[in-house]
């Protein structure tokens, strides 16, 4: 007679937020663990349309493709070429082409716009039975019966007077920069970090930027004129981000935006040479959460870091959480492990952002407005490194490879999970 199976270690997971992080970690889950039964929740009536995320690195790719969505993706968005470093001119001072990794590696940096990536996910989960999407709920609150093994959150519904509460096994923040879960563990000014003096305008544009020899993706350096232009659409859409002066109200910002482009986009257009679709100025900040596990409740991507948009490293290190978070779920569940991996999780993925997503993006904004462009090449060692990409082939993949250091492989902490004995190396071989 065979040993009677031990009850599973949770049978309900509750997400706040259907942004894409938690759209992600409620797809893998219910392919993977079709038994558990998954509620997402969101504030929203439907997926948020704000510019925001286009391009998804190579470990983001891999969590895609891990979810079944990749050929989706690419089938909808395109893979990015050449990326250039370039005076306000246009003058060229180095590049990287993504074409490096053609044959090498399915998980290549992709490109699509956020709220399409969202329509993608949210198409796959309606296939996902196990899974229930529920707009329009604002988590205000959330409490941990710890005898009965539950963690709760006290919800307003759109249109009723009183709160509910909704239970789970566990609950995972996935509810972005203003997280409520981060809040009510930690405090509403408790998010460690800092803020950039400098704002950030996000733009979404048709212009002709091919015109002028522009490639898929360019960083222009100047103390003033800073930008981003990158094709993020297969039809031409342009996004183009800047930076503009602190203290400006919203309003100030979208009022000086004609000036901005005529002073900075090849050819200098006036309004009537563009159609700008969208248009999100932002504050940007560093920021990482205390801890991203207390008890039943679990923080992941914006809720529990954050990061300056420039390079990329916002969700693309969110999707790594979510990719750890699921992993070590499974493993939990899967009888591998007990729950002290989600310690591991938490301790892993801090520092994938205090030691790599932190520095490396902070460089990536401050390459561009605090240096003197016409020194860049001789003094930028990064620069200096793509500018060895363009004759090196194989520095080249490994530079395209390279962040894949966010993502972790958990298996060796399986069964002896004890955080306090956690050596995260990140020269760790990744799980494939
Ligand atoms: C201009 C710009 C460009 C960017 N470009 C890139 C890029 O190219 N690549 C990249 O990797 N990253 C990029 N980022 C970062 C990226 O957009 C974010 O990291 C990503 O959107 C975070 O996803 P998320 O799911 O964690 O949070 P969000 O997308 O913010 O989703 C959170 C969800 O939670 C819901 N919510 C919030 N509070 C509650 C509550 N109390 N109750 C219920 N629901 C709630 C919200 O309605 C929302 O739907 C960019 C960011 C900006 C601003």
């Amino acid at each position: 007679m065979s040993a009677p199976r031990a009850s599973p270690p949770f049978n309900s997971i509750l997400i706040v937020g259907a942004g894409p992080s938690g759209l992600l970690l409620a797809l893998l889950l219910a392919r993977q663990l079709p038994k558990i039964e998954i509620t997402l929740v969101d504030t929203l009536e439907a997926l948020d349309t704000r510019p925001r995320a286009t391009h998804y690195g190579p470990p983001a790719a891999y969590e895609l493709r891990r979810a079944g969505i990749i050929q989706d993706v690419r089938d909808e968005g395109f893979l990015p070429k050449k990326i250039t470093w370039r005076k306000l001119d246009g003058t060229v001072l180095a590049g990287m082409d993504g074409d490096v990794m053609e044959g090498v590696t399915e998980d290549r940096l992709v490109c699509l716009p956020l709220d399409r990536l969202g329509k993608i996910l949210l198409k796959h989960l309606e296939t996902c039975p196990n899974v229930s999407i529920k707009w329009r709920h604002k988590v205000t609150g959330i409490g941990e019966d710890t005898a009965k093994g539950k963690a709760w959150v006290d919800v307003m519904v759109e249109g009723q007077t009183d709160s509910i509460k909704l239970e789970a096994d566990y609950v995972v923040g996935c509810d972005g920069a203003n997280s409520q879960i981060r809040r009510s563990l930690f405090g509403d000014w408790n998010f460690p970090g800092r803020t950039w003096d400098e704002q950030v305008v996000a733009t979404n544009v048709y212009y002709p930027f091919e015109k002028f020899g522009y490639d898929d993706s360019q960083f222009h350096i100047h103390p003033e004129h800073w930008y981003m232009a990158a094709r993020i659409t297969k039809d031409g859409m342009w996004r183009v981000s800047y930076g503009e002066l602190k203290g400006l109200s919203n309003e100030e910002l979208i009022a000086r935006q004609p000036m901005k482009y005529e002073a900075m986009l090849p050819g200098n257009p006036k309004p009537h040479e563009y159609k700008i679709t969208n248009i999100g100025p932002y504050k940007v900040h560093q920021r990482c959460a205390e801890k991203m596990r207390v008890g039943r409740f679990l923080l992941a991507a914006d809720a529990a870091h954050l990061c300056n948009p420039f390079g990329g490293m916002g969700l693309t290190g969110g999707i790594c959480d979510i990719g750890s978070l699921y992993d070590c779920l499974v493993a939990m569940h899967e009888g591998k492990t007990d729950d002290s991996i989600l310690d591991v999780y938490d301790e892993v993925r801090r520092q994938k952002w205090k030691e790599i997503i932190d520095p490396f993006s902070s460089d990536n904004i401050r390459r561009l407005f605090d240096q003197d462009p016409e020194n860049a090449l001789e003094n930028d060692e990064f620069l200096k490194m793509c500018k060895r990409t363009e004759t090196d082939i194989n520095f080249a993949r490994e530079v395209a490879a390279g962040m894949n250091i966010l993502r972790y492989d958990f298996t060796p902490h399986f069964k002896s999970a004890k955080a306090t004995n956690v050596n995260i190396s990140h020269k760790e071989k990744t799980s494939t």
